[in-house]
């Protein structure tokens, strides 16, 4: 007899499996080359595995304190007053979580009540909308315009209101590979200014930027600084998704609640790769190299690509590409994004499932995360189409 419990609401009744395991299964089940789920297909540098390893064999395998090991926050404060010219306080206003999903999800607990909305500029990546529902907020989605993606501040500006609690912002911007613009960033503030709204802004990709472009942190402007929750992944950024290991930074009184919740939520963070990490980060080099690694992995890419039908303009940062398949097909983006997994063996991911209403613009998006024999065999792939 089945005793299982049925009477219950689901709180995500919707909930749709995530485009990346769906993907990632079809990529399995096709035996397909895998450039859809943004994840390296190469290994984190064996000096900060050296590191991870002795942190393990020398006694670092207890709790960590509860906001994080104070090396690896001092080191991080650092950091941001280097790149970005904003003071962190390594013992109140920097945590380290369990990756950048953890620090979003923490954020939006931490702040969304029952009925507040949150304003997310779509395509999004697929985590901000259901920890805001799962906290009974309200998503209020603000499409970016165009195949190119740009932000109409005016209609932004248009959907803040009394109800506002916090505002969504992600620069490099995954899927679209948008970095955010000084202008952008100037006029993010103009819609905020005498607004109560807590801004959260995911930078995972802060470091993979290309052609001279700067990536502009919330952090570099003191008028949103005080209102932010910056988050940020070493996941992304030492090659490591599979650790699961990030840091968000705030102010004092807005760091201050964010601790409640990740207190009674996680605790801690693995201990022995904070202990490694603090070390790593030490050498500047190993972060402000990451832009000319993967732009390098881009062009690779785009110059393979260059005699296929697929239109590009390439991208200004994350390790993502837009690939626009007008030229070759009508057919939906999900039915082309299928039918080059099931008969090319080729996994991506298509665009409309992050934009709002699913607006089709005929593009896929293509991880360059990966090693340069990957990439060349999935452009093959891709020019015969
Ligand atoms: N934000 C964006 C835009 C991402 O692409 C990712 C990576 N999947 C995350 C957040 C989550 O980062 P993490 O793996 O560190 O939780
Ligand atoms: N951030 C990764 C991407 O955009 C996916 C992470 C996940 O699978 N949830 O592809």
């Amino acid at each position: 007899m089945d005793t299982s419990i049925k009477d219950f609401t689901s709180k995500l009744p919707q909930l749709p499996t995530s485009i990346f395991t769906k993907m990632t299964q079809l990529a399995k089940q096709y035996d397909a080359i895998n450039i859809s789920q943004g994840f390296p297909n190469f290994e984190p540098d064996p000096v900060l595995l050296e590191l991870v390893s002795k942190a393990l064999k020398s006694g670092h395998n207890q709790y960590a304190p509860m906001g994080g090991i104070y090396c690896l926050r001092e080191i991080i404060s650092e950091k941001i007053k280097n790149l970005y010219g904003k003071s962190y306080d390594p013992s109140s206003e920097i945590t380290i979580t369990v990756g950048a999903t953890q620090a979003i999800y923490t954020a939006i607990s931490a702040f969304v009540w029952p009925g507040d909305e949150v304003v997310v500029l779509k395509p999004a990546y697929d985590c901000y909308e259901p920890s805001i529902m799962a906290n009974g907020g309200k998503p209020i989605l603000v499409q970016m315009t165009g195949k190119d993606y740009k932000i109409d501040w005016e209609e932004f500006k248009n959907h803040i209101n009394d109800k506002t609690r916090m505002v969504i912002i992600n620069t490099p911007h995954n899927p679209s590979g948008k970095v955010f613009s000084k202008e952008d960033m100037v006029q993010l503030q103009n819609c905020l200014k005498n607004t109560n709204v807590i801004l959260l802004s995911d930078e995972v990709y802060e470091h993979i930027v290309f052609d001279g472009f700067a990536h502009e942190s919330v952090s570099k402007y003191p008028d949103l600084a005080s209102r932010s929750f910056v988050c940020a992944s070493f996941g992304k950024t030492f090659h490591a998704t599979g650790w699961k290991m990030g840091y968000c930074a705030a102010p004092f009184e807005l760091m201050k609640e964010f601790l409640k919740i990740h207190e009674f939520n996680v605790f801690c963070v693995n201990h022995p790769f904070q202990k490694a990490l603090a070390t790593y980060l030490k050498t500047p080099e190993h972060y402000l190299s990451l832009g000319g690694f993967y732009q390098e992995k881009r062009d690779l890419l785009l110059n393979a690509l260059g005699n296929s039908r697929f239109r590009f303009t390439p991208s200004n940062g994350t390790y993502f590409q837009l690939l626009d398949y007008s030229a070759i097909s009508e057919e939906s983006d999900t039915s082309f994004a299928e039918r080059l997994v099931k008969e090319h063996h080729l996994a991506c991911i298509p665009i409309s499932v992050f934009n709002k209403d699913q607006i089709d613009h005929k593009q896929i998006r293509v991880c360059f995360a990966k090693t340069e024999e990957t990439l060349l065999r999935a452009s093959e792939i891709l020019c015969i189409m």
